[in-house]
């Protein structure tokens, strides 16, 4: 398999489709015989990341450890995908130029969207003030200016939205065209 390292970096709110488009490239790719590994946030939290909380600096800190590996692996010739909400523009631009092999994937659905399907409940008990800074309801998300590609789960299928990210990274060389 031909293919170059790469950072697929899926940023969005809690619920706008980073893990289930994660899940399906994976499949896809792994189909097309491609080197990669996945850091989902949620469990580089409950590993790498372990008793950081939600504040900005811990936030940040999570932000640059996936980045960190994500790098390694990059410059290996690894795909990386990574899914994480990864709220603050600065340190996913930090992690972007230390990478340099690196495609933002926008997850575009927006707050009303995500907080309908709340697919953990977490939206509710966040409006219930159970959850303290909760992107998207006590704390910010800073959308990306320029992201590579924009899925906008509210109006476009799983296999649409696989489709544009391999369609990216085969306009850009990263993958060999099927
Ligand atoms: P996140 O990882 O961003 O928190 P999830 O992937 O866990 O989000 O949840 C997204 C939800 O939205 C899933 O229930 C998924 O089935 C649904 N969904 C609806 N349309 C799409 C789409 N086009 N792409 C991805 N997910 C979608």
């Amino acid at each position: 398999m031909n293919h170059s390292g790469v950072t697929v970096w899926l940023t969005g709110l809690s619920g706008a489709g980073k893990t289930t488009i994660c899940d399906a490239l994976e499949a896809a790719l792994r189909a097309r015989g491609c080197k990669l590994e996945v850091l989902d946030g949620d469990i580089v939290r409950e590993n790498l990341s372990k008793g950081l909380s939600f504040s900005k600096e811990d936030r940040d800190i999570n932000i640059r450890r996936i980045g960190f590996v994500a790098h390694l692996l990059t410059r290996n010739g690894v795909i990386v995908l990574v899914s994480a909400i990864s709220p603050y523009r600065a340190v996913r631009d930090e992690v972007r130029q230390k990478i340099g092999d690196f495609v933002e994937v926008y997850v575009s659905a927006p707050l009303a969207v995500c907080e309908e399907r709340d697919v953990k409940g977490l939206y509710q008990r966040a409006r219930a003030g159970e959850i303290k800074g909760f992107t998207g309801i006590d704390d910010p998300y800073e959308a990306p200016l320029s992201p590579e590609v924009d899925c906008p789960t509210q109006n476009e299928t799983l296999e649409e939205s696989v489709e544009k990210v391999i369609r990216f990274l085969e306009k850009s060389n990263y993958l060999p065209a099927a």
